[in-house]
């Protein structure tokens, strides 16, 4: 399949109001004049990344899904709300397709939640749901039948055996959480990968329950791999520079933390008064990067 069709999707549909909300944010994303409001984007939009690859948007979460010669694969239902609309999409997209499989990014509720309607709205609602296995147990424990625990697990890598069109899973090891895949479709040079990296954004608040030094060895695992286009689970689509600008965040991050713990600063002086200049123009900076602080001060710390 060629890639110079479809090339990468255009950056920036995603910019503006809609992106500065970013995840469990709530009403940031209110347009501030008419004008916004004119411009507000669509609540949910189908966008092709490659050749047989689109991305779905509901709100400011992004799914994926991959079309092969025996089926559809579904990555991220995020939310059985969505997943009505997804189902809709894929079926609008793809047409008749048998769906193949529904692959979990990794078990957060805001990603991982609605596979069911997802599976029953496209007529298969035994189709396997494919996870890395530390998503298992903790899902199995949750029991929540919005969120059931997947079918197929794998520890390092795997190839969806449902399809001839090789669809690539791997771990990059405890970062954002312990249970990461990373979607690859080679053929297209896309890869899909949440939370851990996003579109030139600071990360989630304080950083719950994130890994380190794990976060950086899973961005450098990233960056490892064959991919041109990458699709995150948050904003617009970029490309590698995007994930190297992710790397060096973290870097930078964790220098200027661990430079003032040797300093003596607490973690309150810490958050006060660590600034990293070059990435005030980045998503969620103002309310979240203080934050980020603290949790690199606690990670680097509480161990
Ligand atoms: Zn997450």
């Amino acid at each position: 399949m060629s890639r110079s069709t479809f090339g990468r999707v255009p950056l920036g549909i995603l910019c503006g109001t809609l992106w500065a909300c970013g995840p469990q944010t709530g009403g940031d994303a209110q347009p501030e004049s008419a004008q916004d409001a004119a411009e507000e984007p669509p609540p949910f939009e189908t966008t092709p990344v490659a050749e047989g690859v689109w991305r779905f948007r509901w709100q400011a979460h992004n799914g994926l899904f991959v079309s092969t010669p025996e089926g559809t694969i579904v990555v991220d239902p995020i939310s059985t709300e969505a997943a009505a609309t997804f189902a809709e999409q894929v079926r609008a997209t793809v047409g008749e397709q048998p769906l193949l499989a529904v692959v979990y990014s990794h078990r957060d509720a805001d990603h991982a939640t609605g596979a069911q309607v997802i599976r029953t709205a496209l007529g298969r609602p035994d189709a396997p749901i494919v996870a890395h296995e530390n998503a298992l147990e903790p899902l199995r424990q949750a029991a929540d039948p919005d969120l059931p625990p997947p079918d197929v697990t794998y520890r390092d890598e795997m190839v969806l055996a449902e399809s001839s069109r090789p669809v690539r899973l791997s771990h990059p090891g405890p970062s954002h959480s312990d249970d990461q895949s990373i979607v690859l479709v080679p053929d297209a040079g896309v890869a899909f990968a949440v939370d851990f990296v996003a579109m030139d954004r600071v990360g989630y608040r304080d950083l719950p329950g994130w890994h380190w030094p794990g976060q950086l060895a899973a961005i450098r695992h990233l960056l490892g791999l064959d991919f041109e286009t990458i699709v995150f689970g948050h904003g617009p689509n970029s490309d590698r520079s995007a994930v190297e600008r992710q790397l060096r965040y973290y870097e930078d991050l964790h220098q200027a933390v661990a430079e003032a713990i040797a300093d003596g600063l607490s973690e309150d002086e810490a958050a006060e008064e660590v600034r990293l200049d070059a990435y005030a123009s980045w998503g969620q900076y103002e309310e979240w990067f203080p934050m980020n602080v603290r949790g690199m001060y606690r990670l680097l710390t509480e161990r």
